[in-house]
């Protein structure tokens, strides 16, 4: 009886001790940032949820205009998420290498940006959502800017126009070094998507065109068209654009590699871009549904970012009218759905620690 107090304290000290491992145990099996909370398990469940409750939906149709893409296989579908700590979370055809088309337009944005600066961006190429497909020539005499904004195409024809360079193959290799940087991997360009898309280019000629009339492009027209169509073709996994997407919700970090792409404040005006052009005519209603600044490609390639948290990103052939991929757009908003991921909803779930 006498030591009874002392087994008492080294009882207590045993308990603390024990309660210090269960929870730093429980904090590094959790996914935590702010109030945004899940566990690896749960991500894992929710893309491979995402995956098998999409995977039969049969809408749409492989993109054509670019005679290529229509022989991919329109049964591939591939759904990750990639955490900004890096942490993968992937269900079905992840690796499946296809043409990252129009998705790769907000990276080389962040190029532009760090160049020249988010108000140069606004000035030269302009900000303002059309609400008319990516490759409308009325959009063009519509909107004053002339070049839209940098997520159709002929402003992602003006910023690759702008990136500095002495002539085109500086200009390519800044591009294409960028894109690689962004997906923290070697990437390549799919020589025939890009032969195919070259020699079928001529709505994209006339924007080009058109662009340089009105004294919006900033290098010669065939030049830039030809370093556009480049980005255009090359081939990405949904894996690599998910660490791209990954690299903005890190803040312009990557987060394989750790190199920093853009700066930190200009992330919310490249995102902002995202949420309301994204989507082509279609971006009020995703912002509506899924509530995600996201980038749509003609290759089915959708990329979603949820600020300072983590991207999405899904992969499958067959797109909508607008030219968004059905089974990629209903696997995220699936995801942001379970989440509550939408960036206008306040967070519902309780954080872990
Ligand atoms: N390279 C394609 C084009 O210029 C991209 C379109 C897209 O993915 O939206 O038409």
């Amino acid at each position: 009886m006498a030591n009874c107090p002392e087994n008492t304290r080294l009882h207590k000290f045993i308990s603390f001790v024990f309660i210090i491992a269960l929870s730093s145990t429980l904090c590094a099996q959790a996914y935590a940032r702010g109030p945004y909370s899940y566990t690896g398990v749960e991500l894992q469940n929710a893309v491979d949820e995402a995956y098998e409750k999409f995977k039969g939906l049969k809408d749409g149709k492989n993109a054509d205009y670019i005679p290529i893409l229509a022989t991919v296989p329109s049964e591939l579908f591939g759904v990750v998420i990639v955490t900004k700590a890096g942490d993968v979370y992937s269900a079905g055809d992840t690796d499946y290498i296809f043409a990252i088309e129009s998705t790769s337009k907000p990276f080389n944005l962040a190029l532009v940006m760090e160049e020249y600066g988010p108000e140069e961006v606004q000035e030269k190429i302009g900000v303002e959502a059309t609400g008319l497909p990516f490759n409308s020539k009325l959009a063009m005499e519509l909107i004053k800017a002339r070049s839209v904004n940098p997520l159709v195409n002929a402003g992602a024809i003006a910023q690759v126009s702008m990136v500095k360079a002495k002539n085109e193959e500086e200009r390519w290799d800044k591009v294409f070094q960028n894109m690689k940087d962004f997906a923290g991997t070697e990437l390549k360009v799919m020589d025939e998507v890009y032969e195919s898309e070259i020699t079928t280019s001529w709505s994209n000629r006339a924007i080009a065109n058109l662009l340089y009339n009105y004294g919006r492009l900033y290098s010669e027209p065939e030049d830039a068209l030809r370093v556009y169509t480049k980005m255009c073709s090359v081939g990405v996994s949904t894996t690599d654009l998910g660490f791209m997407g990954a690299t903005l919700a890190n803040g312009g970090v990557n987060p394989k590699t750790g190199k920093r792409l853009m700066k930190e404040e200009y992330v919310h005006h490249l995102l902002a871009v995202m949420l309301t052009a994204g989507f082509y005519d279609e971006s009020g209603e995703w912002a509506y549904t899924a509530g995600l600044p996201s980038k749509t490609g003609v290759g089915g390639g959708i990329v979603s970012v949820v600020p300072g948290v983590l991207a999405i990103a899904a992969f499958s052939p067959r797109l909508n009218e607008a030219g968004n991929s059905v089974r990629a757009q209903e696997a995220i908003d699936y995801i942001s759905d379970k989440f509550d991921l939408n960036i206008f909803k306040p967070r519902k779930l309780p954080a872990v620690m």
